[in-house]
């Protein structure tokens, strides 16, 4: 039940997390206008591995990463690559990751990506009661296949789940090629989640959801914002390249980019990219049923519309450094390994995935301006995370009592 409604608000971004918010404002009769300098949905949101992951509890701020991180970054050919010359500009974040890199704050951040997580499906499936999702969505499942080289990473991670009570099957090499035949047998056990859906084009999927939008009466401004304020206590003002707009409340949703606008509202968010990588096979999608992701190589497949989609590693470079061929020729390389029949692939896409040192998104008001509302950082799970924040983030801006503890969300744990 909301005290006061809101009268008007103003997004900034159309990746996935700002569409879902306004589609969700609007079932609330708030009106609401979305700004993207581009056409919406391409950026991270557009090129992503397409899975809808509500297992994926544990994440990147453990200590048994930490401790092969050296090892990763010396080799050119494995999944985490860096460009040398940023790092000076990544301190902030590489100070704060150590800090979350210990066994607590690796189950808190499983523990509240699991609150939203846990919730992600049901708010999609609401939504694809709305859109067309023929050739869009598939339900087949997703298997993670891993060789026994960190078995030690793959038993914690599996009990974790455990402990957090995510469905798992376990797999042996037999059942695994059982699911996927064509599959070259270089693993030695995997995890499948039978219930998982995935998408066969992500960006087709955000185009519906946009239309939807736009047909219940949402507005779209497609421009680029160069400041944020709030002026007034019901008052935020958006600049853009030619105008101003007044809103009573605005979001930031900017995905990787929501640094640029958080800074000047003062808060040092140590928000940072994990540059992610695809190609595509084109006519090869058939070779396999469902996503694969072959965990020791942070890579992944997956079927889609435009091919076979080969996708992943984390390259630490932000957001202005040119493609990196040696990542294309490492995923391809893996792609290979998994599939021997793929030939030469078609298109090159570099995506930014925005992540902050804990792990969890930001999701909650400013901590100068309440009547800003941040929803970024969603780092390699925001695709899976869009509907659900759409629901929490108009909920916060409808002043909607929750739940959920959503205060582990908020920016001000970085100050
Ligand atoms: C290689 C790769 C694979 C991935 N696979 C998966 C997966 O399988 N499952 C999963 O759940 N997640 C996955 N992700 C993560 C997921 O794609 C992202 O977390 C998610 O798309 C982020 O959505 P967003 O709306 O926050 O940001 P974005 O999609 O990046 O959207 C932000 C928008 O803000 C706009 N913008 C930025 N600044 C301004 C400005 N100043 N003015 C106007 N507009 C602005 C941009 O143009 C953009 O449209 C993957 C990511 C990558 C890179």
């Amino acid at each position: 039940m909301s005290d006061r409604s809101c009268s008007s608000v103003g997004i900034i971004g159309a990746g996935i997390q700002g569409v879902c918010i306004g589609l969700q404002l609007l079932k609330k009769n708030i009106p609401t206008t979305i700004f993207d300098r581009n056409d919406p949905g391409m950026m991270a949101s557009y090129g992503n591995a397409g899975h809808f992951s509500p297992y994926a509890v544990l994440q990147l701020n453990r200590p048994d990463i930490l401790y092969d991180v050296p090892k990763m970054l010396v080799s050119s050919n494995g999944p985490l690559a860096l460009k040398w010359g940023y790092i000076p500009k990544m301190l902030p974040w590489i100070f704060h990751y150590l800090k979350n890199c210990n066994k607590k704050s690796m189950l808190h951040t499983a523990k509240y990506m699991h609150q939203i997580l846990d919730l992600s499906m049901s708010a999609f499936e609401e939504i694809f009661q709305e859109i067309d999702i023929t050739n869009l969505v598939e339900q087949k499942g997703i298997i993670y296949i891993w060789t026994n080289k960190n078995i030690k990473s793959r038993e914690l991670e599996i009990k974790v789940r455990n402990d957090l009570g995510v469905k798992q099957k376990i797999l042996d090499v037999k059942e695994i090629l059982d699911l996927e035949p064509n599959l070259k047998p270089v693993f030695s056990g995997g995890c499948y989640y039978d219930y998982a859906y995935h998408a066969r084009d992500p960006h087709g999927i955000l185009k519906k959801i946009f239309e939807l939008y736009i047909k219940r009466g949402g507005k779209f401004v497609k421009e680029n914002v160069d400041e944020i304020k709030q002026t007034d206590y019901n008052q935020t003002l958006i600049k853009t390249n030619s105008k101003e707009y007044k809103f009573e409340k605005s979001v930031i949703a900017c995905g990787a980019f929501s640094k640029k606008l958080t800074d000047q509202l003062g808060e040092k968010i140590p928000l940072e990219t994990e540059r992610g990588y695809h190609i595509h096979f084109k006519g090869m999608d058939k070779l396999i049923n469902r996503p694969v992701i072959f965990l020791d190589r942070g890579f992944g497949l997956t079927p889609m519309n435009q091919g076979l989609r080969a996708v992943g590693t984390v390259e630490l470079g932000g957001l202005k450094n040119p493609i990196s061929k040696k990542r294309i020729e490492y995923i391809s390389n893996c792609a290979k390994e998994l599939l021997p029949q793929l030939g030469t692939h078609d298109d090159e896409w570099l995506g930014f995935r925005p992540t902050l040192p804990d792990f969890l998104p930001v999701i909650g008001p400013s901590k100068n301006n309440q009547n800003i509302i941040y929803a970024f950082g969603h780092q390699h799970l925001g695709w899976t995370l869009g509907a659900i924040t759409g629901k929490i983030v108009s909920s916060i801006l409808a002043n909607e009592k929750t739940n959920l503890d959503l205060s582990v969300y908020n920016s001000s744990r970085f100050s």
